[in-house]
């Protein structure tokens, strides 16, 4: 028993060590913060004083603005709750905005529903080569055959970028480009363009677009005509045409059961017959004039 006394006599001086244990810790943070403040102002190394020590805290974000970032950090870590207020407002927007997204996704779902439409197939009418009948022809097609003759009709079009002697014979477009040669061999097509050498004769159920200077020897029949600025175009043999519109120099007989317009850098020399006549300010006119009586 006495051993047990002395024990509890032994216990009592033990108590009060226990506390310490836990107090130290505390001061050795603090000279650790104390240090790297000390670190910091790496000024005065007198930290003794407690009137030093206030007026190097109050210089730490004055006088060194980048070292106190590092000390930012561990007061952000006791500061976090504040971050996580904001995200959640944010949130209970979001939601009403994909709702507003999803009825969109629903229209275009209509939408969905009207595209089957396009199985109609858009057809033109294509003039057979031999017989002249007609026969309506689907637009994407590179060809089709006469109902009446049975000839085989080409729906191609064509670029041409060098020298041809074949004749070509087409209800697609033609193009003949800077470097195309097309002398002797007639054309037939829808629209034809030329930036080239072209001579022979052009029968176009479409356009005929002429861009550059050139002397034209053949026939020409087509729907509209058109020389644009800076071309230079001599016919030598009859043009007929619908519509015409002239912005360049052209020399020959045009007949022109529509509209003949003359742009104002149009100079036109020759006898012209006309549906309807317009000429633009500056546009220059040689020749005899006819209206109507086609
Ligand atoms: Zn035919």
């Amino acid at each position: 028993m006495t051993f047990e006394e002395n024990g509890e006599i032994k216990a009592r001086p033990q108590a009060p060590p226990d506390p310490f244990a836990h107090r130290p810790p505390q001061p050795k943070v603090e000279i650790e913060y104390k240090a790297r403040k000390e670190a910091l102002n790496t000024t005065p190394k007198d930290s003794s004083s407690p009137q030093t020590a206030k007026i190097e805290e109050e210089s730490l974000p004055s006088a060194t603005p980048k070292l106190p970032k590092s000390s930012e950090p561990k007061e952000s870590r006791s500061t976090l709750p504040i971050p996580p207020d904001p995200p959640a407002p944010a949130p209970e927007p979001a939601p009403p905005a994909q709702d507003d997204k999803s009825p969109s996704r629903y229209h275009g779902n209509e939408e969905e529903k009207t595209i089957p439409v396009p199985t109609k197939i858009e057809t033109r009418e294509i003039a057979c080569f031999e017989c002249g009948d007609t026969h309506q022809a689907n637009v994407r097609a590179n060809s089709s055959q006469c109902r009446s003759c049975g000839r085989f009709i080409s729906m191609e079009n064509r670029e041409i970028k060098d020298a041809i002697s074949s004749c070509i014979q087409t209800r697609g477009d033609v193009h003949i480009y800077k470097k195309g040669i097309v002398h002797s061999a007639p054309i037939q097509c829808k629209n034809l363009i030329v930036e080239g050498d072209f001579t022979g004769d052009a029968e176009c159920s479409g356009d005929l677009i002429l861009r550059r200077n050139g002397k034209i020897t053949g026939k020409v029949t087509c729907k509209r005509l058109f020389v644009e600025k800076r071309a230079k175009i001599e016919f030598i043999n009859s043009v007929v045409m619908d519509e015409c519109t002239i912005d360049g120099l052209v020399t020959g007989h045009l007949a022109c059961r529509g509209l003949l317009a003359l742009k104002k850098k149009a100079t036109l020399t020759g006898n012209i017959k006309v549906g309807r006549l317009t000429v633009a300010d500056g546009a220059k006119h040689t020749g005899q004039i006819q209206m109507g009586g086609f």
